[in-house]
Order: structure tokens, then sequence, then C-alpha cells
């Protein structure tokens, strides 16, 4: 089972794709997390990655495709997996399918996480993420039990530099620009699911599973 989770950032992409990888028992891969995961290792990756990141632009494609096609290759990848934060172009869709064409497997679903600006603004700036094990919160939204220590591991919690106000507009275009095409592409191949993505945290899961099909259970 290979799920495209899409929507603009701040739409609720990675706390959904959590959600859902849980409950369907397959791999939850985040491509802002693993540029992340090199940033902070400081790896060639994360070099090359980082000013891209930090002025809220796109990392070229051949560097997202090839770093997530070798995540997909692990073995956790077999049963399935929740991809979130890519495919962000449509370059990157093709090349996702090409390889998974040459493998006998296609994406299944495109869900597509709307929300508008407004809310995202508010959003964005609450959103707070652990250091160590990228669980994300939100001050208001989803709060940890104990302020500014993630639940699930007790690391440190902090505010990501491109969920600031101006870089949030800036990837609020970048994802109007390039990521929308890929919205027609999943389209025109008969496996996008739009889903409204305004409510709690539970009701949205709910619209997610359920645009998956009553046979989402059976698929991992
Ligand atoms: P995210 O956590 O998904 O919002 O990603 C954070 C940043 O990582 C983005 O603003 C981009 O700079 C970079 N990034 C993550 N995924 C991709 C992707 N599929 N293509 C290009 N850049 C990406």
């Amino acid at each position: 089972m290979i799920v495209v989770l899409m929507g603009p950032p701040g739409a609720g992409k990675g706390t959904q794709a959590a959600r859902l990888a849980e409950r369907l028992a397959v791999a939850h891969v985040a491509s802002g997390d693993l540029f992340r995961e090199a940033v902070a290792a400081g790896t060639p990756l994360g070099i090359q990655a980082q000013t891209y990141m930090d002025r809220g632009e796109l990392v070229p494609d051949d560097v997202v495709v090839q770093m997530v096609l070798e995540r997909l290759a692990r073995p956790d990848c077999r049963r399935g997996v929740i991809l979130d934060g890519f495919p962000r172009t449509a370059a990157q869709a093709e090349a996702l399918a090409a390889a998974l064409a040459a493998q006998g497997r296609r994406v299944e679903a495109a869900l597509l996480i709307e929300v508008p600006d407004a809310a995202i603004l508010e959003r964005m700036t609450g959103r707070r993420i652990c250091r160590q094990c990228q669980t994300p919160y939100h001050v208001k939204f989803n709060p940890p039990a104990r302020p500014g220590v993630c639940d699930r591991c007790g690391g440190e919690l902090y505010q990501r530099d491109d969920d600031r106000e101006e870089t949030v507009r800036k990837r609020l275009e970048v994802y109007r620009a390039q990521t929308l095409p890929l919205v027609a592409y999943y389209r025109a191949q008969g496996v996008l699911h739009e889903i409204d993505g305004l409510g709690g945290l539970d009701e949205v899961t709910a619209r997610l599973l359920a645009a998956l099909g009553p046979g989402v259970d059976r698929w991992a």
C-alpha cells in the first residue's frame, strides 16, 4: 500500500501521516524529516539541503528523489508507506511512479488535505517539533502534557525556522506554483481524494481513512 499525503505546509500532513501509519501498520516517510536529520547530522546531503530549507524553497528534485527512493528500499517499507511531503513536484511524482512501476507497485491513493491560508498561518506559528524524534505538536491544538517536552521521548520541543510567518508565506507561494500541478497529475490517474483539513485531529483522520475505503485494513 502506497499512499501520498499532500497539502499546503501546515495542513497537518505530518500529524495525520503518523496517525495513518500507526493505524495501518505501515512506514511513515517524511522527506522534510529526512532532510532535518541530515542537517542535524551534518552530512553532505544536509549541508546541500539546508540553504534551500532556510529560504523556504524546494530542494532540487534529483537530491530529493535519490534520498526518498533509498529510504523506500529499506525493509520497513515493504508492507506499505505513507509518503508525507513527497512528491512535491510533477518531476518527483514521475520519478516515484517509474521507480514503483519497476517493482510492480503504484501509488494507490493521493490524499489532498485542504486548509485555507488564514488557518495555516495560525497553525504554523504555534507548531513545535521534538528535536529528538520529530514528533509534531501545537501549543493550542495538540499540546504536549508538559510544555516544551515531547510526550513520546522526553526530547526538547522547538519552533522550526521555516515556521516563521515570512517563511510560511513564501512556502505557500512555492506550494501553489510547484505542487498544485501534482493535484492534476493524481486526479488524472484516478487516485486523488480531496479532504477537508479543518476540524479536530480525529475528525480529519476519520475522513482520510474513509477516503481510503472500507477495504483499507486489508491493504497492508
Ligand atoms: P516539510 O517538513 O515537508 O515542510 O519540508 C521542509 C523543507 O524541506 C521544505 O521547505 C523544503 O525545503 C524541503 N523539502 C522537503 N520535502 C521536499 C520535497 N519533496 N522536494 C523538495 N524539497 C523538499
